[in-house]
C-alpha cells in the first residue's frame, strides 16, 4: 500500500516536510509519492490543504 497525489495538488510542499520517509518529491507540475519508500502513515493526508494526497 501505498499513498498518491492527485491532480488537484497545488504543489504547496507541505507534504514533503512532513514525511518521515522522505518519499515526497516536487515533479512536474505536482508533488509525487515514491511508493516503494511510502510507509502508508497518512501524515501527507492529513496537512494537505486540498486533500490531494490519499491512499492508493
Ligand atoms: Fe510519506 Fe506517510 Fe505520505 Fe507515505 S503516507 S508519502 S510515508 S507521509
Ligand atoms: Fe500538493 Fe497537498 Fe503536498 Fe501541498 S500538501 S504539495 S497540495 S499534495
Amino acid at each position: 500500500m501505498s499513498y498518491i497525489i492527485t491532480d488537484d495538488c497545488i504543489s504547496c510542499g507541505a507534504c514533503e516536510a512532513d514525511c518521515p520517509v522522505a518519499a515526497i518529491s516536487e515533479g512536474d507540475g505536482k508533488y509525487v509519492i515514491d511508493e516503494t519508500l511510502c510507509t502508508d502513515c497518512g501524515a501527507c493526508a492529513d496537512g494537505c490543504p486540498v486533500d490531494a494526497a490519499i491512499p492508493d
